[in-house]
């Protein structure tokens, strides 16, 4: 493989990346070689037909498209249509079925009677407080703390502490508060996941958006390549979009930054339909997948006919070097290699890093897509642009 005549080289082929990619070989003309080690585009948000059921799967787990974001919405116009699809999940507890996020259905259901938004205000605000008082839990410091003081404890031991052990592998009292920011507790009926302006499924799947990416401008894929293969053919004059694992970047030289992976065991029924909806999350400790994806329901205005489904269950544990890296666990300890890892790159004005890997965050896809906007508006274009500057002697003509 030549990399010799490419102005820009895009390591990962996922929605960063991509975006990247496709504003540099449109808008600015540039010759742009995108490359994966996978056999397939679109990264994590890869979909394709299941051979035996027929129906559209998310190898990486459902992917659901939720924005707030003006300008990501309407650059995805460009390659896709929307949906009018609304995510929302059921949670199974202890032989029963809760509607998540935490909403008043749900803890109406917890304590097994109709109550009104005040009624379980007071309630949850009882709770949160003789938990303050038995142990002295000041402001929210941990998971574990943040999540009694929004939903009480009755709702955290049936709904939140199984799941999250599962899923962390790690005492709730021992991970950071902002992970359960992310999800709403709603003192209303209103059971949607998310709750942004935008949301939907693309009409025709994710893979048809980075297909039609790749369509829309002159850009060449090479996939099954590992960066690190061709990495010593980049000249300082080439930009690098690394979308990669930072620490493998710079071959672990600060140590190993902690992920948490997923497994997803797939099986195919026969039955039109298995669970009823595309997503249903297992709260209780001793069952050992957190959830399980049907993948039928995301496409609702499909005419799936085949009376067959696929779904898969997922499983969490902490990644190795060798397995896909998925959620950054972002310690203490992560944060100080984190650190170190950041004055390294400092000193390699040719690489950008970004994404989910990249820059080491959680990053929804329009997350991704936001910041791959910016980064190309900012240090992209300054990059490629400022190597267009005539220089002093052709300027003098
Ligand atoms: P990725 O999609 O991970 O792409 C990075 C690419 O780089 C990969 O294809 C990888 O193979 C490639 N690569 C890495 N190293 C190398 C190398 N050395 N050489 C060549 N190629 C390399 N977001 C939502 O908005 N809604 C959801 O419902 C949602 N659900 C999710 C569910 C799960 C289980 C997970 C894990 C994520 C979910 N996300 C969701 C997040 C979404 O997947 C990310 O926002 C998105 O994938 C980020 O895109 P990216 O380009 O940064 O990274
Ligand atoms: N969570 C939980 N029970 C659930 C769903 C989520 O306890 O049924 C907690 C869990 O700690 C999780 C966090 O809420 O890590 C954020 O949930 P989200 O669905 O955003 O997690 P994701 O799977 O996207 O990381």
């Amino acid at each position: 493989m030549q990399l010799d005549g490419f102005d820009v080289v895009v390591v990962g082929a996922g929605f960063f990346g991509m975006t990247i990619a496709e504003r540099v070989a449109n808008e600015l003309g540039r010759k742009v070689c995108v490359l994966d080690r996978r056999a397939h585009i679109g990264g994590n948000a890869y979909s394709e037909i299941d051979p035996d059921s027929g129906i559209e799967v998310h190898r990486y787990g459902t992917h659901i498209f939720h924005t707030n974001s003006e300008t990501v919405w309407r650059y995805l116009q460009r390659f896709t249509e929307f949906t009018s699809y609304r995510h929302r999940v059921f949670t199974v507890a202890r032989g029963r079925l809760y509607s998540m996020p935490i909403n008043l259905a749900t803890i109406s259901a917890a304590f097994g009677r109709a109550m009104t938004p005040q009624e379980a205000r007071l309630l949850i605000a009882a709770e949160a407080d003789a938990h303050v008082h038995a142990c002295g839990a000041s402001a929210a410091q941990n998971l574990e703390d943040k999540a009694i003081a929004s939903v009480g404890r009755t709702l955290y031991e049936l709904l939140i502490r199984g799941y999250t052990q599962k899923q962390w592998q790690t005492e709730p009292s021992e991970l950071s508060a902002d992970i359960i920011g992310r999800l709403p507790v709603r003192l209303n009926f209103d059971d949607r996941y998310f709750a942004d302006r935008y949301e939907g499924m693309p009409v025709d799947g994710y893979t048809a958006i980075f297909q039609r990416m790749l369509n829309s401008a002159n850009i060449e894929l090479h996939l099954g390549v590992d960066y690190f293969d061709i990495e010593d053919q980049i000249r300082p004059d080439q930009l690098v979009i690394y979308t990669g694992p930072i620490d493998r970047f710079f071959r672990y030289r600060c140590g190993e930054l902690g992920w948490r992976t997923v497994d997803f065991a797939r099986e195919v029924h026969d039955v039109a339909d298995f669970q009823g909806t595309s997503v249903i999350n297992y709260a209780d400790a001793d069952v050992p997948f957190t959830r399980i994806h049907e993948f039928r329901h995301l496409h609702p205005e499909r005419d799936y006919r085949e009376p067959k489904t696929t779904i898969y269950r997922e499983y969490s544990r902490f990644a190795g070097r060798d397995d896909e890296p998925y959620y950054p666990i972002n310690t203490a300890a992560d944060r100080a290699i984190l650190s170190g890892y950041r004055m390294m790159m400092e000193k390699r004005p040719n690489i950008i890093f970004g994404g989910r890997l990249g820059s080491y965050k959680y990053l929804d896809m329009h997350q991704a897509i936001g910041a791959a906007l910016k980064t190309f508006g900012n240090e992209v274009t300054a990059f490629l642009v400022g190597q267009q500057m005539p220089s002093p002697a052709a300027m003098a003509g």
